[in-house]
């Protein structure tokens, strides 16, 4: 694969065949967590399974051990039994002609949860990269054909039960789609040009400007944190709560002697888009 061919690429599977070898294991497991936490997203009922199973603080631990590069194997059986009741539930569900657009939801909670096993359970990093970002998507899939049901359903051009299946397969086809094009978003903010090219900082700039390491570990600490999921009308989006801190590293950056031909700079020009593991921040702060 080529620099270009990586930039353009819209299916997550090469790129991360491609990096065998090539990355650590912690940028892996934080690409596989960032996957799932896409998906944090549930009607009332799953979210009160989450709750039960308090899988939000299971799923939270799992990103710091992803940090530090480790497999938080001791989540495997609170994961599993949340796997096990979400496909019961989905199976129940699915049954009920009443609730089928509900059984996709739970079959995108089911496929969350299967991802987050693979996470906790397999040891061969780029194996589970690659199997968490391919249950993600197909959870989206899901995810999007329940909202495109509601949909009809509300604009009155169905009842959400008939449901044709070349129209469900078709849509949550393009549900899959969009979310592997995020993935491979997710792949570019971990890894920028490292996998093609070496990049380093300027340890005199940096030194002398001190803002910027300041600025970058603030950065590093707020990507950490879970987003802001603001609504704002009909839409429901995430904000990252780091977007001060990284326009402040921006101009600490500039400050400090780096133009706009720098990759370091250019990269917190988009100020959205950006996670833990960010490679321009993780330069900064000497982490692989
Ligand atoms: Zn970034």
């Amino acid at each position: 694969m080529t620099e270009a061919e990586w930039l353009t690429c819209t299916d997550p599977k090469p790129m991360l065949e491609f990096l065998r070898g090539k990355v650590s294991g912690r940028k892996l497991r934080l690409f596989a967590a960032a996957c799932c936490r896409r998906l944090l997203v549930f009607p009332y009922d799953i979210s009160i399974l989450f709750e039960s199973f308090n899988l939000r603080s299971v799923f939270r631990d799992i990103e710091v051990c992803a940090d530090r590069g480790e497999r938080s194997s001791h989540h495997a059986d609170e994961v599993k039994e949340a796997y096990i009741a979400a496909k019961k539930a989905a199976s129940r569900a699915a049954s009920r002609r009443y609730d089928v657009k509900m059984s996709f939801d739970w079959n995108a909670c089911a496929l969350l949860l299967k991802g987050l096993l693979r996470i906790v359970a397999d040891d061969n990093v780029v194996m589970m990269a690659i199997k968490v970002s391919e249950l993600a998507a197909c959870a989206r899939g899901n995810c999007i054909l329940s909202w495109e049901l509601t949909r009809l359903e509300t604009e009155g051009d169905g009842d959400g039960e008939d449901i044709d299946q070349e129209f469900a397969d078709r849509v949550k086809l393009e549900g899959e789609d969009c979310e592997k094009a995020a993935q491979c978003r997710i792949l570019h903010d971990l890894f920028g040009p490292l996998p093609f090219r070496p990049m380093t900082t300027d340890p005199v700039s940096l030194a002398w400007n001190g803002e910027v390491v300041d600025k970058a570990k603030t950065s590093y600490y707020l990507l950490g944190l879970p987003d802001n999921i603001v609504a704002d009308g009909d839409a429901i989006y995430h904000e990252c709560p780091a977007v001060k801190p990284l326009h402040d590293l921006r101009n600490a950056l500039q400050a400090a002697g780096y133009t706009p031909a720098d990759e370091c700079l250019r990269h917190f020009d988009k100020l959205k888009g950006h996670i833990r593991g960010c490679w321009a921040v993780d330069l900064i702060l000497g982490k692989e």
